[in-house]
Formats: structure tokens, sequence, C-alpha cells
């Protein structure tokens, strides 16, 4: 062991574990994102954007960070702008969880409550709000991990190799949600490149998600998948998205990902959210297709700890109607 200069050069370096109870028949491995200092995947862009800016100037020393998210890239950004000095604001709507704006808030960070579910062309959506804010702050900056290729890039050059080097080349599936697309399409790039093609990579969305093909109706799952706001313009994929890196999108339902994700917890000791037990169910679904020679590699984005009141939580799971069906192998099967 050495001691490391910094928090941050501690983010990234993930390991993975396989799931040889949930699939002892199959070789599915988790890549165990959540064990990143600041708790998910959201660290490694982060992390790299800061930098990216730091280099072109573009965040000038003691300067400000400007985000709209309440969730993993804030957490991410907001550890960040304390371990390298700079001030760190964000946009939020105001029916955000007490506890994520707590969390912000912890690290440091400046909260501005905007409206929810303003239209995407409204002046005070999260996006353009933020947007104006980073301007008219002096010395601000705004991240924009939906359109910053420092988002993708950081997996190219991390994420995909750990994955090539953890599986000594063996790995023949990559299966990844898709939020900003930054995962999926840096880590898939990386491995289709370094495999001379051979990775098949496979990205894991909420059934009606607009990825995998859905009509864009909420779902429940957090974080991953793409929807629209009824009143919203159609604002098309993520800019750092790249659809033709993806061999395929298996659309999951919310039943199945929070059923993977609490099996996960009881079954294997990974306490993990709910996009994980998406991409966890997917890469089932693939080594079961794929036969016993695959090599299945899924990644975990964060912690089941920021879903406790959610989908590891009876209550919550009786209120949504998770349930009502107590068939061996539903939900209602596996809680106490
Ligand atoms: N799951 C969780 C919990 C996340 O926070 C994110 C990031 N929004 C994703 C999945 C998707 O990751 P990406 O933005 O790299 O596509």
């Amino acid at each position: 062991m050495t001691a490391a200069d910094s928090l941050l050069s501690l983010v990234g370096g993930t390991p993975l574990v396989r799931l040889g109870r949930t699939a002892p028949e199959a070789e599915v491995h988790a890549k165990l994102e959540y064990l990143n200092p600041g708790g998910s995947v959201k660290d490694r862009a982060a992390l790299a954007m800061v930098l990216d800016a730091e280099e072109s100037g573009a965040l000038p020393p003691g300067g400000t960070i400007v985000e709209g998210t309440s969730g993993n890239t804030g957490l991410g950004l907001a550890q960040v702008a304390a371990a390298r000095g700079y001030s760190s604001l964000f946009v939020l709507p105001d029916k955000t969880a007490v506890e994520k704006l707590d969390a912000l808030r912890a690290y440091g960070a400046e909260i501005v409550l905007t409206p929810a579910g303003l239209p995407r062309e409204h002046p005070d959506h999260v996006v353009a709000y933020a947007a104006r804010l980073a301007k008219e702050t002096d010395g601000g900056w705004l991240a924009d991990q939906y359109g910053n290729p420092a988002n993708p890039d950081v997996h190219r050059r991390t994420t995909g190799p750990e994955i090539w080097e953890a599986t000594a080349g063996r790995v023949t599936h990559l299966v990844s949600t898709i939020g900003t697309g930054g995962t999926i399409t840096g880590t898939g790039e990386y491995l289709r490149e370094v495999s001379g093609g051979r990775v098949q990579v496979v990205g894991a969305d909420p059934e009606t998600s607009l990825f995998s093909g859905g009509d864009g109706s909420p779902f429940a799952v957090e974080a991953a998948g793409h929807y629209w706001h009824p009143q919203t313009v159609d604002v098309g994929y993520p800019e750092v998205y790249r659809p033709d890196v993806v061999d395929r999108v298996l659309p999951i339902g919310d039943r199945e990902s929070i059923l993977t994700a609490r099996a996960l917890a009881r079954t294997e000791g990974l306490l993990v959210g709910g996009s994980s037990g998406t991409a966890a169910a997917a890469a089932l679904r693939v080594a079961r297709e794929a036969g016993p020679d695959a090599v299945v590699v899924a990644i975990l984005p964060d912690s089941g700890r920021a879903y406790l009141s959610k989908y590891h939580s009876e209550q919550w799971l009786r209120r949504q109607g998770f349930l009502d069906d107590d068939r061996p192998g539903t939900l209602a099967s596996l809680v106490s």
C-alpha cells in the first residue's frame, strides 16, 4: 500500500467481481463503480472534465464549477471542487430529494432551486439556468456532461483498459446503462478497438426509455435511460452518445431491474442502485443467450445506499405496486 497524494488519484481502478452465486454456470462479472471515492461511475467524468477545463483555461484557478444535476455527476463535481480549491454551484429542480441537496451542501456546494417540470426551452429550466449562471459568474465554467467530450474520453482511457486487463483480454460482451452515454460510448469504443471488433457492446435500458425504442414515458429506475417531458420539444440523444458503438440495446422493465438489484444485495452482498439492477439483468440475459464461452462484464454505476428508501424499501415497493405479484421469483417472493 502507498499513501495517495490526493483523493482524486483514487478515482477509477475499480474491481471486477464474478457473480458466481447468481450465475454459477456462466462467466458474468460486475464492475463495481460504487467503490469510487464519491460513490459512483460519475467520479471519472467529473474529474476528467475538470482537468480538461483546467488545461484549456476554461476553468481559472479558484473558479466556480457549475452544472444542472442532482445526481452522481453533481457529487463527483462537488468532490473535485473541494479537493482542488474551486467553488461549486448546482441548479436543481425544487422537487429534488433533501438528502441529495444535503449531500451536495456537505461538500460545500451552493444550490439554486428552480421549479420542477419546466419545459426544456424555458429560460429557468435547469440546463438553461445553469448555462446562464456559468456565464454570469466570474470565473464560472459549465461542466456540460451531456456535451463534454472529456466524459466519454475518460472511459476510453480508463474504464475500457481496466476491463481488458482484468479479464486478460477474454471479455466478449460489455453491458452498460446509458444516461449521458459517456460510459458505454468510451468503454465500448476502446473494447471494440482493442479486440478487433470481437467485443459486443450491449446497452441496458429502462423499458420505456428512448435508447431501446420505448415510447419515452417515465420509468422508476433513476439516472439511466432517456424520456421526454410531455411539454418538451425533441432534443435528440445526448451529444456524447454514439449509438454506432452499440450493437444492441436491451429493454429491461422496472420490476426486473429492481428485482435484480435486490437479488444482488441478498445473494452476492452487493448493495447497488436501480440502474445496476438494469445492467446486471441485461448481463444475465446476454450470458444465457451467448452460452458458456461468453465472458460478460456489466458496469454497476452506483451504490444502493442512496436508494434505501426506494428500491431497497419494502414499503416503497408496496406503494408502487411492485409487490402485487407473489409468484416465486418475483419481487414479492424476495421480501421478508
Ligand atoms: N446509472 C447511474 C446511477 C448514473 O448516475 C448514471 C449517470 N447519469 C448512469 C447510470 C449512466 O451513465 P452515463 O451518463 O455515463 O451514461
